[in-house]
């Protein structure tokens, strides 16, 4: 797959109102994006909507264009806690209270009891109902090791780095799995990378390459972002990029899923990571506005004058879950023409 400017999506997409109890964005206070939201259904019934969900939100990335198609974590309450909960060495019946994001904020976590291990496969069922779904490649995500060890609370090994690479051998021997099954793209998400530059050059990287040992076929990726926006949270866009880009640059994965759209981020940064497919956030996910394709093929064709317009994919910043359904399949859309727009003044 090396045509120029592929797109794709980074992970999350809105649920059908059916499906979840619809919580609003930017209603205060609030809970955002299904934390704290019911499912509208209960056991099997349940079951058979997320199935149609997925359906529905694959039919939406193929219908806009999407090359590379997502089951949108239809099925997760949150992309992080869908996996840890599975994990053993995890109690979520007794969540505490951690400062989390380099202290800026204060979230309700799962605890560390005990070592973390994977008794059981994961994501296998969720991959083998997308492959049987759609023909188009697929990506499946996980969390990434520094970001589950920032979003609970360690009882247990009492060293960051020491949890954190307990962690990846746990999701190293699920992406194993995911590749085995046939995953086009693996992804871990490391939103936490941007807030933690140190740690990520001290253990980051290598927690991170721990996971992706004997991934043969599938293509390996991590996403960074600065976060879904959350009211009351801070989202403050650091200048912890060219940091974390050169020591990604050193790591095994081959893609990276960046931010570049609401961020400002000068696509210069490119230049940091030579050797990486980027998936160039091109939509932003905090906004109803639409961007244009003219838009997005300028922003790609700024992209590819740092970066091989075929090491270059178009996607959104982030997952899309906090934008409404209609406004989410809109941006795909702009993204799709933008791609092709780019492609065609290349
Ligand atoms: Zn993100």
């Amino acid at each position: 797959m090396s045509q120029p400017f592929l797109t794709t999506v980074v992970g999350s997409m809105p649920k059908p109102a059916w499906l979840m109890e619809q919580v609003p964005l930017n209603e205060a206070g609030k809970q955002v994006h299904g934390k704290g939201a019911d499912w509208g259904f209960s056991g099997d019934l349940l079951t058979d909507a997320m199935d149609d969900a997925t359906r529905v939100t694959l039919h939406d990335q193929e219908n806009a264009g999407i090359d590379i198609v997502s089951d949108g974590e239809q099925r997760r309450t949150s992309y992080l806690t869908y996996i840890t909960q599975r994990l053993e060495g995890f109690d979520y019946e007794t969540l505490t209270k951690k400062w989390t994001r380099n202290k800026r904020r204060l979230a309700e976590v799962g605890r560390c009891v005990g070592p973390v291990k994977r008794s059981k496969p994961m994501l296998s069922d969720d991959l083998k109902f997308m492959l049987a779904e759609t023909d188009r490649p697929v990506k499946i995500t996980l969390p990434g090791p520094m970001t589950v060890v920032d979003s609970t609370a360690d009882e247990h090994y009492g060293d960051e780095a020491t949890m954190a690479m307990a962690v990846a051998e746990a999701l190293n021997e699920e992406a194993r799995e995911l590749d085995a099954l046939g995953a086009g793209v693996i992804q871990f998400d490391e939103p936490v990378f941007s807030r933690y530059p140190d740690k990520v050059k001290e253990w980051g990287i290598a927690a991170l390459d721990r996971c992706l040992e004997g991934v043969e076929n599938s293509q390996t990726a991590a996403h960074i972002c600065y976060s879904y926006p959350m009211p009351g949270v801070p989202r403050p866009i650091v200048d912890s990029y060219p940091v974390i880009l050169e020591a990604l640059e050193g790591s095994k994965i081959d893609q990276l899923a960046l931010e570049f759209e609401a961020s400002h981020l000068n696509p210069e940064l490119l230049r940091l990571c030579p050797s990486k497919t980027v998936m160039f956030g091109c939509i932003d996910n905090g906004t109803d506005e639409i961007e244009s394709p003219d838009y997005v093929a300028t922003k790609l064709l700024a992209a590819a004058k740092h970066l091989p317009a075929d090491q270059i994919q178009a996607a959104p910043d982030c997952g899309l879950v906090p934008l409404g359904l209609p406004v989410a399949r809109a941006k795909l859309k702009t993204m799709v023409a933008g791609a092709k727009l780019a492609r065609e003044k290349l």
